[in-house]
Order: C-alpha cells, then sequence, then structure tokens
C-alpha cells in the first residue's frame, strides 16, 4: 500500500469511528479514580480489549493494564502509553457526563488519552494484515503522584522495547496544533521541605530568642535569587516557595517555622546546581543568625527531565507533518509542567512525547481545574496521532517509500 493510501486509510477509519470514541471518553470521564485506586477504569480497558481479535491484556500490577498486539511479519516493538489516573478534584463543567465519583474528576484528559489509545487498538486489531512488529499498549495507572511508570518499569514492561511513544492533550495549545520537541519537553521537578530551628521566646524580649521567622523571611528572599542571580540567563528553572507556616500567637517568638516548594529545571544539571543551591543558602542563612535549617527533598534521585530522542522525534514530527489533516505539527517550546513519562525517557529507550492541542473551547481552563474540559476533535487528532506514531515504524512498507 503507497503511503498516502495508507494515511487516509487510518485517517477515515478514526474517523468512522468518532462516536464511539467520544462514547468511550464520556464513560471514562464518569468513572475517574485517583492514583494506584484506577480499578473500575482498569476493567473497563480490560473489557474493551478482550473484544479485540489478536490483542492479549495482562495485569503487571493491582491497577493499570498491559496489552499486546503481534504481527506476522518481523519488524519492531513499539510500545505506546496512555496514563490512566483522575485528581482530586470536585467536577464543576456542568457536563452532562460530569463525575459520578465525589471529590475525584478527569481534570488532566487522561480520559481522552485512554479513548484515543482504545480505539486506535480497535483500529491496529481489525488491521492486523498491515502490520509489522509488534505492538505493547501500556495503560498505566498513577502519573498524577508521579510514581506509575517507574512501578511499571520495574515490572519489565520496557524489555525489548525499539521505541516508545506517548501523548498528552493539552490545552495551552490550540486543537489544530500539535507540539513536538527534538530534545527537552517537560521539567524534572522536585518538592523540598524545609525547618528552620530557632529559641522561641517572649515576643517583646527578642535579644533572648533566635527568631525563625526572621530568618525565614530573609531565606525566602534568597531562595529568589538563585534562578535570578545564580543560574545562567540563558538557562530555565524556577524555585517557588508555596508554604510557610510557624507560629500561633501575637506575643510568642516560635520555636521553628516551615517552608514548603518546588523547583525545576530542563537539564539534571541545572537541576543539581538547584538543590546544591538551595542547602547551602538553608544552611548559611540560618547559621548566620544562629538558628539551624533542614532541607529535605521528595525525590531527589528519581526527578528527571522528559528529554525526546531528537532522531525519533524528528521522525514523528515529519510523519505527523504528513499524516494529519485537520492539525499541524509544528516544533513547541518545552514546559516547567512535569510527567512520569520522563521516567521511560531516563532508561535509554528512543522515546517520543507530544503534545496534542485541545485548546480553544469557548473559555479554556487550565489542566487540574475543577472545570477543565478538552476539545472533542483534539480526542480524535490524538486517536489519529498514536495511528501515525505506529505507522512510522511498524507498518508494512509502502510502495513510494521503498522506491525513495
Ligand atoms: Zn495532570
Ligand atoms: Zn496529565
Amino acid at each position: 500500500m503507497k503511503t498516502k493510501e495508507l494515511i487516509d486509510l487510518l485517517n477515515q477509519e478514526v474517523d468512522r469511528h468518532r462516536e464511539e470514541l467520544l462514547r468511550i471518553r464520556e464513560d471514562l470521564h464518569r468513572i475517574p479514580e485517583l492514583a494506584f485506586r484506577e480499578f473500575f477504569t482498569t476493567d473497563y480497558i480490560e473489557n474493551y480489549l478482550v473484544e479485540l481479535p489478536g490483542i492479549s491484556s495482562y495485569r503487571v500490577s493491582d491497577t493499570g493494564l498491559v496489552a499486546e498486539l503481534t504481527s506476522e511479519t518481523f519488524g519492531k516493538r513499539l510500545a505506546i502509553r496512555a496514563d490512566i489516573d483522575g485528581l482530586p478534584v470536585t467536577e464543576e463543567t456542568g457536563l452532562a457526563f460530569s463525575s459520578e465519583h465525589p471529590g475525584q474528576m478527569h481534570a488532566c484528559g487522561h480520559d481522552g488519552h485512554m479513548a484515543a489509545l482504545l480505539i486506535a487498538a480497535k483500529i491496529l486489531s481489525q488491521h492486523r494484515h498491515l502490520l509489522k512488529g509488534s505492538l505493547r499498549f501500556l495503560f498505566q495507572p498513577a502519573e498524577e503522584v508521579g510514581k506509575g511508570a517507574n512501578l511499571f518499569i520495574s515490572k519489565g514492561v520496557l524489555q525489548d522495547v525499539d521505541y516508545l511513544f506517548g501523548l498528552h492533550l493539552w490545552t495551552p495549545l490550540a486543537t489544530s496544533l500539535v507540539g513536538v520537541n527534538e530534545g527537552a519537553l517537560m521539567a524534572a521537578g522536585d518538592f523540598f521541605d524545609i525547618v528552620i530551628k530557632g529559641k522561641g521566646g517572649h515576643g517583646a524580649m527578642p535579644q533572648e530568642t533566635i527568631d525563625p521567622i526572621v530568618i525565614g523571611a530573609n531565606l525566602i528572599t534568597s531562595l529568589q535569587t538563585i534562578v535570578s542571580r545564580n543560574l545562567a540567563p540563558i538557562k530555565t528553572g524556577v524555585v517557588s516557595v508555596t508554604s510557610l507556616h510557624g507560629g500561633n500567637s501575637y506575643n510568642v517568638i516560635p520555636e521553628s517555622l516551615t517552608l514548603k516548594g518546588t523547583l525545576r529545571a530542563l537539564s539534571l544539571t541545572d537541576m543539581e546546581f538547584l538543590y546544591g543551591k538551595i542547602e547551602s543558602l538553608t544552611h548559611d542563612i540560618c547559621q548566620a543568625y544562629g538558628g539551624k535549617g533542614v532541607v529535605t527533598f521528595a525525590s531527589r534521585p528519581e526527578a528527571y527531565p522528559l528529554i525526546n530522542n531528537p532522531y525519533y522525534a524528528k521522525k514523528i514530527k515529519k510523519g505527523l507533518q504528513a499524516g494529519l489533516m485537520e492539525a499541524k505539527s509544528r516544533e513547541i517550546e518545552p514546559t516547567l509542567a512535569g510527567d512520569d513519562f520522563s521516567q521511560y525517557s531516563k532508561t535509554g529507550v528512543s522515546s517520543c512525547y507530544v503534545f496534542v492541542g485541545s485548546g480553544g473551547l469557548t473559555k479554556d481552563y487550565p489542566h487540574h481545574h475543577p472545570k477543565f474540559n478538552v476539545s472533542p476533535a483534539s480526542i480524535v487528532t490524538a486517536a489519529k496521532t498514536y495511528l501515525h506514531a505506529v505507522r512510522l515504524t511498524n507498518m508494512v512498507e509502502s510502495d513510494d517509500e521503498r522506491a525513495g
């Protein structure tokens, strides 16, 4: 089959399944579940896949599912990942298919990822004769808490995988665009807790105390200079103090003060730089005032930026440019948001993660907002994007490509 015919076939198949695709998304939107508790969701995926010829699925953990589709023609193995968890958010969209689980919501678009991958799997199972090599579908739990990818990796889901592809519906990007980056796409991120220990006492006799609040005020100001004065202006990073707790009275200087916050960077070197500076400023400033500061980081050895394999990402970008009709694929700037897809790319497998634009509804709310929603057209594009990623590595070579 010629490339053009193959492209048309895949796009037409998604269009033909549009109603079913959107219905699956609505079904899944109704039953959001939190990280590692995606029981109904996993059952739904399993029940859908069991009907598809040639696809076998199995569980490697309590929630989440892995499925395989193997062809008779020798070729590469491509793994495709969709995340499946919702968020602890109370939905306020007013949609007819709103969450039926109180306090839980698909407020990040993972319902759309699952629906798009399920329809892609159905179409691929129906056109198995066009495939070469094999496909592994990863319905991964617990992305929002950053732990699902590592669990899946520890269960061996990347075994014998040549390529890995993933996507995120992305409302900051217009629905007619797909964003690809041939390098760092998302940041390494981590959280910090800082405890400043001073010496409490009477508010009218500060000379008898070591005031942790004054130390904290100085420390916060100094932490803001890491990115503005220490990190080279051409580099990207962020240090934000997002919580401050200490004392509960008008005339008592408290014993201690606690700060919380986040740090992000697009490279491991810059991330290590931020870690080091937060530690040394905390230590030095607290000591200068006679107090003591202790910093802990939530996931220091694991924090890693999401970096696409440049060769594979270039191939994907070109393939999407040729394959997508209603959306344009183009180079996109990295973001300081994070995704645990980075844990897969960290292993060295040739991986590519793209943003499928989902903005342009009458009013867009940010990801994780109670009124967050994705456009139906973007879910259609997501399904096509999955299929074109498969076409690039796992479909019987077309006549014109072979000639070229
Ligand atoms: Zn999210
Ligand atoms: Zn997400």
